[in-house]
């Protein structure tokens, strides 16, 4: 609870308990399972007998991502029936998605190759490149 306090002052959102305990829900997720919705956070602090709201858990999460402590993402499926936002704890590095267009699953990735490409591509159009975002809507074979 220390270490959650810390970071919060440290980005200057006052100390409260359900930001507290929304930060603990994000940094204890597993590396497969990082990227949550509102929803799985909700659910998460209900499994761990916490009464938060679920107007509360989109709130503090929007704090978060102002803050620069969550990135939030809105995969949207292709078909374009569905946006899927998720929010991941922002650790600093960089890294692609990949999301099953079947189960939502997020699989994150790196590619030296890939990145090295869109580099020389923007040289080549005549711009240096300052970001992006890639995102593969996959589907597991079977
Ligand atoms: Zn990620």
């Amino acid at each position: 609870m220390a270490s959650e306090n810390q970071e919060l002052k440290s980005v200057g959102l006052k100390v409260t308990l359900p930001r507290v305990k929304i930060l603990q829900i994000l940094e204890a997720a597993e590396d497969d399972a990082r990227h949550m919705s509102a929803e799985d956070v909700y659910q998460a602090l209900r499994d761990a007998g916490e009464d938060v709201g679920l107007a509360t858990v989109y709130r503090v999460l929007t704090q978060f991502e102002n803050a620069g402590l969550v990135t939030r993402h809105n995969f949207t499926d292709p078909t374009g029936r569905s946006v899927r936002s998720v929010f991941e704890l922002d650790k600093g590095d960089h890294h692609d998605h990949m999301v099953c267009t079947e189960t939502g699953e997020v699989i994150e990735f790196t590619d030296s190759l890939i990145e090295e490409r869109q580099q020389k591509i923007a040289e080549e159009h005549g711009f240096d490149l300052m970001d992006h975002s890639l995102v593969l809507y996959v589907k597991r074979k079977h």
